[in-house]
């Protein structure tokens, strides 16, 4: 099966489809979570991706914020005012989609967190103290995460020893079980790459392939100004910060 890996669309219907467009056909489609916060279009990007084809997804810590599963204490003022304005403007159809998303799931070999398998709507996996805690406790040989918007792998390599690698090259990688991905983020890159980022896994052979692809930036840039969101989400997008 062709597995399209999505995560972090945060709201970012250019970068969406984008993505979309550039990945093709596929059998199934694996979403991370977080799609809504940051952007200007949570309605149309859940929309979207609540029709895609066998979808499994689970939620993001921004989708539970708006949900009002947690204190908007916890995020910084700028992410706060995005997941108000998003609260402010989430429609029902949109709303109960989120309320029904699990925040782990399990399909055979592979688990779907977003943020990590034994904390799914918090943990960062970023370093390879936190990454060789999580692949001990893996319960599946593959987890696929989202959260921290940049792509990555960790496994064990030689000697056992925790390894990680990034950037993820363009080409279909193959990596010995237990393993960590993450296919970076659609709609709000952190890598200093604005370009959207998405991964095709193919659950037969068991690989792993990461994209780039380039969108229109500006025009979701304007979607934010738009909207009066803050600035900075749109400034961001341009660096990949
Ligand atoms: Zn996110």
């Amino acid at each position: 099966m062709r597995v399209l890996v999505l995560s972090d669309i945060h709201g970012n219907l250019v970068a969406l489809e984008r993505v979309l467009e550039h990945a093709g056909a596929v059998d199934a489609v694996w979403c991370l979570g977080d799609l809504v916060g940051y952007g200007a279009q949570p309605n149309e990007c859940v929309e979207r991706v609540a029709a895609l084809p066998n979808l499994a997804c689970v939620r993001g810590n921004h989708d539970a914020a708006v949900l009002g599963y947690f204190d908007l204490d916890a995020f910084n003022s700028e992410a706060r005012a995005s997941i108000r304005w998003t609260i402010e403007h989430l429609n029902e159809s949109a709303r109960s989609f989120l309320q029904q998303l699990p925040d782990l799931v399990v399909l055979d070999d592979v688990t779907l967190a977003h943020g990590s398998p034994r904390s799914p709507e918090w943990e960062y996996i970023l370093d390879l103290y936190t990454a060789e805690q999580n692949l001990n406790e893996m319960r599946t040989p593959f987890c696929f995460v989202g959260h921290t918007h940049q792509p990555m792998a960790f496994f064990f390599g030689d000697h056992g020893r925790t390894q990680w690698r990034v950037p993820l090259p363009e080409s279909s990688q193959r990596f010995t079980p237990p393993v960590i991905l993450n296919p970076g983020s659609v709609g709000q890159p952190r890598d200093h790459d604005p370009r959207a980022a998405y991964a095709i896994f193919d659950s037969d052979a068991h690989t792993w392939q990461s994209f780039r692809v380039g969108y229109d930036v500006g025009a979701a840039q304007e979607r934010i100004h738009a909207a009066g969101l803050p600035l900075r989400h749109a400034l961001r997008l341009e660096g990949g910060w």
